[in-house]
């Protein structure tokens, strides 16, 4: 299954939030530590998505980069992405499901408007078990679906209702709604979603790994912790995550509906 991050903080280098670190998103590419049973490398791809600008002009659109190629076998694009600096950024490598393509568009992040999301795990059951979901959706939006593939249905559900949020409780209370009734809809299904819009992260977990490392000035959500430190902490299953730079909140998703 994929590994996933999300970062808002000081500026960075693209190329260095996903290479620094002893347990960097490359590391976790060829070494992830804490799969969960769902793949052993993640080498079908990879993206970014990044805002411009200091992150009270975060609402300019995300720019992305993405490539069907191994993250630690494409140079020129990291190299590329060493060029660039922002202070809020996306980013996954890709382990694709059984039967889904090996193909760039179906790298997360996925885009819309001001958005990005990644999603790590599957719909068990695929693609019947989504399909009643999906008829609700507009004929365009599956017309315009980035990819075959579970992740790219499930941002079609996602945002057409996170572009319509103005808070960050609201975009993740999207993001449990989805989790939930596919949860129902496909049972055994891995759902840890991520979506940024460049000002705060919402993250869910349901069945994978993910960790979280907040500093007065900085926010850091990924799938594995990228170094040793000691201020990683880590999401237990079946909660939902919103943090800006310096604050995050935890919350398991029952207690976040009852809320
Ligand atoms: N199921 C999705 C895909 O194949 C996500 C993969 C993952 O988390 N490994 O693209």
């Amino acid at each position: 299954m994929c590994r996933h991050l999300a970062y808002i903080g000081p500026p960075v280098r693209v190329r260095d939030l996903l290479t620094t670190g002893e347990h960097s998103l490359v590391h976790q590419s060829y070494q992830p530590r804490d799969m969960r049973g769902g793949g052993v490398a993640n080498a079908d791809g990879y993206g970014a998505a990044w805002w411009d600008g200091p992150a009270a002009a975060n609402s300019a659109l995300p720019a992305r980069y993405r490539s069907a190629k191994p993250i630690w076998a494409d140079t020129a694009g990291l190299d590329a992405l060493g060029a660039i600096t922002s202070g809020a950024i996306v980013a996954a490598v890709r382990s694709a499901t059984e039967g889904m393509p090996v193909i760039e568009t179906a790298c997360a992040p996925f885009l819309y408007r001001e958005w990005a999301f990644s999603h790590n795990g599957y719909v068990a059951g695929w693609p019947g078990s989504l399909a009643e979901q999906a008829q609700a959706l507009p004929v365009v939006d599956l017309m315009t679906l980035e990819a075959p593939t579970d992740s790219a249905v499930l941002w079609a559900l996602i945002r057409r209702e996170i572009a319509a949020t103005t808070t960050a409780e609201a975009a993740v209370a999207v993001l449990a709604d989805v989790m939930v009734r596919t949860q129902r809809a496909a049972p055994g299904s891995r759902l840890n979603f991520l979506a940024s819009n460049g000002e705060s992260v919402v993250a869910t977990t349901c069945v994978h790994s993910l960790a979280i490392s907040v500093t007065p000035e900085s926010v850091l959500v990924a799938s594995e912790p990228l170094c040793a430190a000691a201020e990683w902490q880590s999401v237990p299953d079946g909660h939902v995550v919103i943090a800006v730079p310096g604050k995050a909140r935890i919350a398991s998703v029952d207690e976040w509906k009852a809320a």
